[in-house]
């Protein structure tokens, strides 16, 4: 679905829908932002309490993990946001009928 880390390929190579023409915009930066702020945010308190970290190395810890986290569920995220956007939006898509 994707032809680079996450650039959506013009057609989709099994049945030609029209993937590329359908821009998710900021959907998925949105889910991430809650869901992994919804992760971060308790897991920082939690590191907090039970490790004696310095501030340094805490900050690395955290920034590596939403850093990480988030390069890790950007693709799937955007996968889920184009699959619920032609769930509910089908007309919006062309089929591989009107390609070419
Ligand atoms: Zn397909």
């Amino acid at each position: 679905m994707y032809s680079g880390y996450l650039r959506v390929v013009e057609h989709c190579a099994d049945c030609g829908l029209a993937l590329a023409s359908n821009d998710s915009a900021d959907g998925p930066a949105v889910f991430l932002l809650f869901i992994i702020g919804g992760i971060s945010l308790p897991l920082a308190f939690w590191i907090t309490a039970v490790l004696d970290l310095p501030g340094w190395a805490f900050m690395a810890i955290a920034c590596g993990l939403i850093v990480g986290m988030t390069l890790a569920m950007l693709p799937p995220a955007k996968a889920l946001v184009l699959g619920l956007q032609y769930r509910h939006r089908p007309e919006d898509f062309e089929t591989g009928d009107q390609v070419g």
